[in-house]
């Protein structure tokens, strides 16, 4: 069994996806080529923003959010202590301080009281000053932006919506990667949509904004390529990956995003008495990135990892270290007491295979041998 069945989906989408490879290399235009432009065109009408730039890559992507809202040293910007590493990387490399706020127990995602008080903490101690907000939508969950938004206009912050995992979700019909001042997206293969190498989005429906994304994402560009105006990167969408991705979009919105949500719904109604299983706020869709239940104790996840891996059902963990705990963070010692459900989390997470091309019988089978497990460790202790 796959954990993610990436070999399937080619299958399924092959003939679609074989004749916009060819087109690309019949055309000889490698680099931000005509269907990276229908791409963009698709994903912010998707999405309900008015502009998308592709870059190289999701990390990328949030870079360059800070850089457009020229966020530097002396800045503090919040993140959940509970997400992948890129998300207080970016912040470091521009130099700015990454400041972790906990999450909530069953949404994964940024906890708002905890949030507002070490907004309220940076600004007492008066070292930093706060800038921007990076609320992630972990595991395809969309973060809680209706508090966010508030929050954000009480202290006069930046929002850039960190949607890596997010794109496909939805809070009251409103999509995904909508939620930020600037939001973001990668489609690293394991993503809900995925190339097939690296790339990633930024989306905004802001002009300005926009057109500083498009400088910033080619060498800080001006008037032309050769008159460079300000410091940016290279990163840049290749045109293969856009072609991949155009056949993979229109299958995402008519079968796959669905799929995953009745995947998840099975997982969910099968285990909810015996394991922890995430909790949807109403009017929330989660694209379903990860389906991740929550174990008891350190002891009881892996004792079930390596049952399951025993019984051919790949599983993963997500993640098994806070960004707090990360060598680079070794120093880190704001709040550290705030940080216990990220800490707690990293322990008891397991997250069980997810993709559109499961099968109903084949996930009940996987919570089927997930109930038997659980009660075999119950009867070893
Ligand atoms: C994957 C991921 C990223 C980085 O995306 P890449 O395309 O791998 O650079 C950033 N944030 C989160 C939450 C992610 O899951």
């Amino acid at each position: 069994m796959e954990f993610i069945d990436l070999k399937a989906q080619y299958q399924a989408l092959k003939k679609d996806i074989d004749e916009g490879i060819t087109d690309v290399l019949n055309c000889g235009n490698y680099i931000l080529g005509e269907p990276v432009k229908n791409l963009e065109k698709e994903l912010a009408e998707y999405v309900g923003v008015k502009y998308c730039a592709t870059c190289a890559n999701g990390t990328d992507a949030l870079q360059i959010a800070l850089m457009v809202f020229d966020i530097q040293k002396g800045d503090a910007v919040f993140v959940p202590a509970f997400t992948f590493y890129s998300t207080a990387e970016v912040v470091s490399l521009v130099g700015a301080t990454p400041i972790f706020v906990d999450v909530d127990e069953r949404t994964f995602n940024l906890d708002i009281k905890k949030l507002e008080k070490a907004i309220e903490q940076v600004i007492q101690e008066g070292k930093l000053k706060p800038k921007a907000i990076i609320p992630v939508d972990l595991f395809g969950q969309p973060a809680n932006f209706d508090e966010i938004a508030k929050i954000a206009q009480k202290y006069n912050l930046k929002v850039i919506e960190d949607g890596a995992q997010g794109f496909g979700g939805e809070i009251r019909k409103k999509k995904a990667c909508s939620f930020g001042d600037i939001s973001t997206t990668s489609f690293f293969p394991a993503k809900p949509l995925g190339c097939y190498g690296d790339g990633g989005a930024i989306f905004t429906d802001d002009e300005k904004l926009y057109e500083l994304i498009l400088s910033i994402r080619v060498h800080g560009k001006g008037e032309f390529k050769y008159d460079n105006v300000r410091l940016g990167l290279n990163s840049r969408l290749d045109t293969l990956q856009a072609a991949i991705l155009l056949p993979k979009l229109k299958a995402f919105q008519e079968y796959e995003l669905e799929k995953r949500n009745q995947f998840a719904n099975v997982y969910t109604e099968k285990l909810k008495d015996y394991v922890k299983t995430p909790i949807m706020p109403e009017g929330f869709l989660s694209s379903w990135a990860q389906y991740t239940i929550l174990l008891e104790s350190q002891e009881q996840r892996d004792f079930l990892q390596v049952k399951l891996r025993e019984a051919d059902i790949p599983s993963m963990i997500y993640y098994p270290k806070p960004l707090h705990k990360q060598v680079v963070y070794k120093d880190y010692n704001f709040n550290l007491e705030d940080l216990k459900v990220s800490e707690n989390l990293s322990q008891k997470v397991l997250s069980l295979p997810m993709h559109p091309y499961l099968t109903e019988e084949l996930v009940k089978h996987i919570c089927d041998k997930v109930i038997q497990m659980i009660g075999e460790f119950k009867n070893g202790k």
